[in-house]
Formats: structure tokens, sequence, C-alpha cells
């Protein structure tokens, strides 16, 4: 049997997760926090990066901080994962689903300044796989109608955009490290990035339930008291040194990965040339960083049959987002712009395959040679 997905473990982790157990603290903002966010800092060249229990929360940050009001409309794609929503919702905002370009599976740049209206106050693009949003264009557009970037990074930790690491454009910027991501802190994680210094001490307080308690710490008032709106958006130090031993290996789950990812990629070459199947596209000047492996096939019934075929043999492929404009949810708090030209039928035809850190070579040989086997 081959999962769709085995958290990451190196086996170093031990160490580092026995260390916070045997610390004198293991509440939020220990020493293993502090550790997880300089290697941030200094890896994606970053000002300021707050670890949270989970990408959702930094994203709940991120609607605090830009002052997100009812009636607010936020902008971004509809094939993403509820989270990239949610958090916007809660503070009341409408969105608005703009159509996704069929290559990359991201946001449609040029879709989004006619989805702009007085209301409007943020685009949230996701780089979805791994593969940068073209953030030049989006952060063009953001600057001449002075909107907010919010990025949800959450699946594109070391992914590259120009050279530069991905989530230190917008804003602000959100990953994940569920254990579905690259990299975990013992199954749920995330992590706010602050690129606008404007938002760095007011990020401290909300995330102090709404109290100056982080500057008190660092002696610079007396006495800590409730200063603004907030809540509980720190990590528990057991799931920063999770982080941190995976943070220290992290070149070794990022090759580990990288080599199933390209495995796959030139299995399926022959495939694609023969019209069997769609492979994933990085453009020229994006770097993704193996967050997933994906194939899109035909229509949703080939999918479908594919998918069943694996199953027969006990590989857990799955496909994911039912377009969040097309959800219950997502009629009641959005609505699309434009037309759906991709969103819908492009998430009908994917299939993610399994790709984790500890797949072996033979296990992925044998996951290719299922599929071969469907097509033929
Ligand atoms: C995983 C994921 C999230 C949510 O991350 P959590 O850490 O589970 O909150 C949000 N957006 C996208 C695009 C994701 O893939």
């Amino acid at each position: 049997m081959i999962p769709f997905n085995k958290p990451p473990y190196t086996g170093n982790e031990d160490h580092y997760v026995l260390a916070a157990m045997r610390s004198d603290k293991m509440s939020g903002d220990g020493q293993f926090t502090v550790l997880c966010q300089k290697w941030f800092e200094q890896q994606l060249g970053c000002k300021k990066t707050l670890l949270t229990p989970s990408c959702t929360h930094a994203l709940e940050m991120a609607a605090i901080l830009i002052d997100i009001k009812p009636g607010d409309e936020v902008i971004m794609p509809s094939y993403t994962f509820v989270s990239t929503a949610n958090p916007f919702v809660l503070r009341g905002a409408n969105i608005v689903f703009v159509d996704i370009r069929p290559d990359t599976m991201n946001i449609d740049e040029s879709l989004i300044e006619a989805a702009i209206t007085d209301k409007t106050k943020a685009i949230v693009p996701v780089h979805y796989a791994g593969v940068s949003c073209d953030m030049d264009a989006i952060m063009a557009i953001a600057d001449r109608h002075k909107l907010f970037v919010v990025e949800d990074a959450a699946q594109a930790m070391l992914a590259f955009y120009n050279d530069t690491p991905v989530g230190i454009k917008g804003h602000l910027a959100a990953f994940s490290f569920h254990e579905t991501k690259n990299f975990t802190s013992g199954g749920e994680g995330g992590l706010l990035i602050i690129n606008d210094e404007r938002f760095v001490q007011r990020a401290e307080i909300i995330r102090e339930k709404g109290t100056n308690r982080s500057l008190f710490f660092r002696g610079m008032v007396d006495k800590y008291t409730w200063m603004d709106v907030g809540s509980s958006y720190l990590p528990s130090e057991l799931q920063a040194a999770y982080l941190y031993s995976q943070l220290l290996d992290s070149t070794l789950i990022s090759q580990q990965r990288q080599t199933s990812w390209q495995k796959y990629h030139q299995a399926f070459a022959e495939l694609e040339l023969n019209g069997f199947l769609t492979r994933p596209v990085t453009p020229q000047n994006c770097q993704h960083n193996a967050h997933m492996y994906y194939i899109k096939v035909a229509d949703l019934d080939t999918r479908t049959a594919l998918l069943s075929h694996l199953k027969q043999y006990e590989i857990g492929a799955v496909f994911h987002y039912v377009p969040l404009h097309s959800a219950i949810a997502g009629q009641k708090f959005g609505r699309m712009h434009g037309e759906d030209s991709y969103t819908s039928i492009e998430s009908e035809r994917l299939v993610r395959l399994p790709l984790y850190f500890s797949i072996t070579e033979q296990e992925i040989d044998h996951v290719i040679a299922k599929v071969k086997g469907f097509f033929r």
C-alpha cells in the first residue's frame, strides 16, 4: 500500500522535542520558536516572522492586521483551500473569486483589475503547488489601487520567484507546516511573514491575546495590559522544536522531494506527448519546491476511472478543491467575478499522486507503472 501522504520525519526530531519537553518553558515564544523565526528571517531575507499554530491562524492575523471590516471585498482564486477565504469571512468580508490560469492553476493576474471595486481591500494570491503567482504584476495592481496583498504561501516554503524566496513580496504572507506540507511542526503549524514594518508591533499584540506581553518580556514596558483585539496565536514549544529539527534537515528533505518530483515528471513526458495527460507547468522565472506532483487527465470521467484504478492497487491518489465559488459557503460569502473558464474544468481533471519525504524510488516506480497501465 502507498498512502497519499506520510508526515515528514527524519528521526532527528526526537532529540529536539525531548529537549523542549525537558526545558522549563513549553509555552509559546520559547527558545525553539525564536530559533525557527531567526532561521526563516535569514533564509527568506525578511524582517519579521511569527510562528503560529497554523497557516489558517496566520491568515486570521493578517485579516485583523489589514483591518478587514464587514462589507470589504477580498479578491482571491476560487481554486484553493477554504482557509484562504475563511479568515476574511470571519471579519465580515465578501469574497470575490477570480478565474485561474490553466498552466499553473494560480490566479490569473490579468483578470484581477476588472474585479476591483471601491470596496476592495486586499488581494490574496495562492501559490499553488509551490509555484509562485506573477507577483510583480499583482504588486503593481495593488500599488495602483492602494490594496493590501496577503500571500497564501501555505504550499510554497523555499520556492523561488525571480531568484527570490516566495513570501517576501506581499505586505503579509502565510505558510503552513501541516503534516501534508514540505516541513511540519508535528502535524499542525504555520508562519506569518510581515514585510510591511507598520504591522510588526500590532502583530505581536494580536498574537498575545491582545496584550503587549512581548514588549513587557523585552523590558520595554513595566507591566502588560490589554491593548487591542487578539487571540492565542502562539504554538507550543513542542511544535517549534519538531519544526526546528526539520529546518536543520531542510536540504535533505527538499532534495528528496525534488528527486521524487523529477522522477514522476520524466516518466510522464511520453504520455503527455501522446495527449493522454498534462504535466505541471513551471514558468521560466519560477522555481517550485516539489510540494506536489499532479497530472491533469482528459476530463472528470477519466479522472474518476483513474482514481478507482489506482485504488485497486492501494495507491492513495487524490483530487482536491471543489471550487469555492460553487460550494455552499462560497455562494453565501462570495461571488465569482467574470467567467469561470478554467477553474471548474481544470479542477475536475486534476489528480495528485503520492509524494512525501520518505517515499522510495520503488514506490514511485510502482505508481508510475500503474498510471501507465491505466492508459494502455
Ligand atoms: C494547507 C493549506 C492551508 C491551511 O494550512 P493550515 O496550516 O492547515 O491552516 C491554507 N491554504 C492552502 C493553499 C493550503 O494548501
